[in-house]
């Protein structure tokens, strides 16, 4: 992804923010500007709002990657996971502050935002959410509260479950 496609996302990767039908109430994330259900049966496409995303979800499925992506290196092995979160959308993400082996299908966890990776000699960082246990702690807070957490040193506990 270029920088200048990602500055321009930023915001909603930052604010979790997506879409809401109001006329089913399903929940979009990335956002959609009109909701395919209403659309396929002739409604309005004028029934969408903004919607923040708690960030609060349960993992769907796991992998536990052990062959590093460039700019990963220093990570694996690693957890990607899908998350349904609380609200309906299903997000992808790295689950941080637990061991690979603790993670399993049905864990609590909620979006927290840390280092994605760094991007050539310039050092440019991408920050973006990644996932933690709920039981950890010292991490996340209540929607509308979080922001940059540039601390992967912050080690919050093994969360066994
Ligand atoms: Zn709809």
């Amino acid at each position: 992804m270029s920088i200048a496609r990602f500055w321009r996302e930023t915001p909603r990767r930052y604010n979790l923010g997506g879409s809401r039908c109001t006329e089913y109430g399903t929940v979009y994330f990335p956002p959609r500007p009109v909701c395919p259900a209403c659309t396929r049966h002739r409604r309005s496409i004028e029934k969408m709002v903004a919607f923040q995303l708690s960030g609060s979800g349960e993992v769907l499925s796991y992998t536990i990657v052990h062959e590093a992506a460039e700019g990963f290196e220093m990570q694996v092995p690693y957890v990607v996971a899908l998350v349904k979160t609380d609200e309906g959308p299903v997000l992808t993400g790295q689950v941080v502050d637990v061991e690979p082996d603790a993670v399993r299908i049905g864990l609590r966890v909620h979006a927290t935002f840390r280092k994605l990776r760094e991007e050539g000699a310039a050092g440019v960082i991408h920050y973006g959410y990644k996932f933690a246990p709920d039981d950890d702690r010292g991490i996340g807070g209540p929607p509308g509260e979080r922001g940059p957490v540039p601390t992967p040193g912050g080690k919050a506990g093994q969360a066994k479950a």
